[in-house]
């Protein structure tokens, strides 16, 4: 009876413990998780697709439990209906949450990105978003009449921080030029130990500035564990107890200015995920996994 009383305290233990850690979102105080959780191919592709939905807001809301609150979607997503899965997802949770979105490129005329993010606001079920994105570079739009589209919504309480997404420095300078009444907090961009590019410039630049680097696909879409890092992954797993996974998304957070936005819609993908936080290996094994 002993021995099921301590399992059944020990699963409790494990199902409710939080390890999050957290960082400073650019230069703006405002704490966010260093794991959150992604949305990319939840509610659909470039389609709507409603076959996932329950297992897809269970997962979200699993995620939020563990602290992973930092939530990023897209008006593109599932043709809308990733938002729609996340408001359903935070439904009574919008305090513990920080909901990021993103305009999508075709959307950044002054006009249309005032209409893209009433959308998004109608289809998250929210009065404000936290972070507004800038999907992707639009040379055709000038980026000082988005920007101004952006400061509009952030005079009219719409949206409460600016970011942009797959910007390169000279892109973000430009946007940072836009800016008047508000800073850029943050750059989405590709980044894991398979896309490892923006160490050139990107994650110098973003670190001087105080810029978020928001890295997306951190596990290389799934494939991190099976890549050329598969013997090492699996090694250093076993040393520290972990997963490779945990190991391929703690070498991204380790490093300055640095959060994950996994997506994982299988609940043990949501748990294994927020167990990347909250221990680090040692130098060594930094270097030795940043030097492949
Ligand atoms: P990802 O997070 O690197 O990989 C997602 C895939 O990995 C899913 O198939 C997921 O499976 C699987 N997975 C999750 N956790 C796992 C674990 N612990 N072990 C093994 N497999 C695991 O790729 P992503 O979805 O491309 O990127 C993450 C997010 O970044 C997106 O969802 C989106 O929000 C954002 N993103 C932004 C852009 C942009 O242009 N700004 C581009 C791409 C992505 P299950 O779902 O079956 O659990």
């Amino acid at each position: 009876l002993i021995n099921v009383a301590l399992y059944i305290k020990l699963n409790f233990i494990l199902k409710f413990s939080k390890n999050m850690e957290f960082k400073e979102l650019g230069k703006t105080k405002e704490k966010v998780a260093v794991i959150g959780q992604g949305t990319w191919r939840m509610g659909g592709g470039f389609e709507k697709d409603e076959s996932r939905d329950e297992d897809e807001v269970k997962a979200l809301r699993r995620g939020i439990e563990l602290e992973m609150t930092f939530i990023d979607t897209a008006e593109i997503y599932g043709s809308g209906h990733a938002e729609e899965i996340v408001g359903k997802a935070i439904k009574g949770l919008r305090d513990k949450v920080f909901i990021a979105t993103k305009v999508s490129s075709e959307h950044l005329r002054y006009d249309d990105v005032i209409k893209a993010a009433e959308g998004s606001l109608r289809r998250l079920n929210i009065s404000t978003i936290d972070l507004y994105q800038i999907h992707w570079p639009n040379p055709r739009i000038p980026i000082k009449e988005t920007m101004s589209a952006m400061e509009h919504l952030i005079k009219k309480g719409k949206i409460r921080y600016v970011g942009v997404s797959n910007f390169s420095v000279k892109e973000m300078k430009e946007a940072i030029e836009a800016l008047s009444v508000t800073e850029l907090v943050s750059n989405q961009v590709r980044y894991s130990l398979l896309a490892r590019d923006i160490e050139n410039d990107i994650l110098p630049f973003c670190q001087k500035e105080r810029i978020t680097v928001i890295a997306y696909s951190p596990l290389a879409k799934g494939a991190i564990a099976s890549s050329i890092y598969f013997n090492l992954l699996n090694k250093l797993a076993k040393k520290y107890d972990k997963t490779p996974a945990q190991i391929a998304l703690n070498w991204l957070i380790e490093k300055d200015c640095v959060i994950a936005i996994p997506k994982a819609s299988r609940i043990e993908h949501v748990e294994e995920n927020a167990k990347a936080v909250g221990w680090r290996m040692s130098k060594e094994d930094y270097n030795l996994l940043s030097s492949i």
